[in-house]
């Protein structure tokens, strides 16, 4: 991977089992970015406009980088990433800049998904008195102006958005033709913490005696996140209490529990519920 301002082209291939629970949206998001990315010719063909944008929503920690991810692997699509907090933070006029080159070189390299991370951040809101020119709004045009494309140059390219908080995305990117597809990532329940415990210690050496589907039970309010930690906190712990630890086992993960807090408290989840 390769990191600059705020850019990052990644290859790593992760696939659809990589991810617990969500049934449902893997199979919509399925349908939804391999048509495009796959049969952009056939669907220019019979007159059907592709969807140039998929927008995940949902709170922190539930999988919506790793489905970006996804999505581009499983599509043998290029991954490029953009930052939205880092790209604000870039220098004045680079931001638009960086945008636009990373869109050049996506629709250079087709089939791609070009993924816009805290888009909230780069494009919230625009306040009524705030007239001109500002950073926040340059960098909206330019994001409209990428994927409203013309005669078709975005075919193959797709953008996947995230945010945790839709509220404070500007109205103009829900738009038809820009992201028309909007899907709620929701927070794992009892069936998909138990998936997800699963596939996070599938490359521990695990005693006997954890019992994942307690775990599940235990985890209450927990985002894939917070479980990705309590299983590297209860394998840190085997390791710190035994030099010569041979397997992580349910004890550990009582202790790690006392360690990981659930982050998807009600606070946060105010935004969703
Ligand atoms: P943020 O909004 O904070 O950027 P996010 O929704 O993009 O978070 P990810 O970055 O995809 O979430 O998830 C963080 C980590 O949590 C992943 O690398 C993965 O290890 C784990 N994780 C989250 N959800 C799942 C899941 N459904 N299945 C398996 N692992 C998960």
């Amino acid at each position: 991977a390769s990191t600059r301002r705020g850019l990052t082209v990644d290859v790593a291939e992760t696939r659809w089992e990589d991810i617990g629970g969500l049934a449902q949206i893997k199979e919509t998001l399925r349908r939804a970015v391999q048509w495009p990315l796959e049969r952009a010719h056939t669907m220019q063909r019979l007159g059907i406009r592709p969807s140039r944008g998929v927008l995940l929503h949902g709170p922190p920690g539930c999988s919506k980088t790793t489905l970006a991810r996804v999505i581009a692997t499983q599509t043998r699509a290029s991954f490029f990433s953009v930052n939205g907090a880092a790209l604000y933070s870039a220098f004045v006029g680079d931001s638009e800049k960086t945008l636009r080159a990373v869109f050049r070189q996506a629709r250079a390299s087709a089939p791609a998904v070009v993924f816009l991370d805290e888009i909230e951040s780069m494009v919230g809101k625009r306040l009524k008195e705030s007239v001109g020119d500002s950073v926040q709004e340059r960098i909206l045009s330019t994001i409209l102006n990428e994927m409203d494309g013309v005669d078709g140059a975005m075919d193959g390219v797709l953008v996947v958005g995230a945010t945790n908080r839709i509220d404070m995305v500007d109205d103009a990117l829900l738009r038809p033709g820009r992201f028309d597809r909007i899907v709620y990532v929701p927070p794992p329940d009892l069936l998909a913490r138990r998936e997800i415990l699963a596939i996070q210690v599938k490359r521990m050496a695990l005693c006997s005696d954890v019992d994942l589907d307690l775990l599940a039970q235990r985890t209450e309010r927990f985002s894939g996140a917070d479980l990705a930690n309590l299983a590297r906190e209860a394998a840190m712990l085997a390791l710190r209490q035994d030099i010569c630890a041979e397997e992580v086992s349910m004890a550990d993960f009582d202790k790690a529990l006392l360690v990981v807090q659930a982050s998807l408290k009600e606070d946060v989840m105010q935004f969703y519920e």
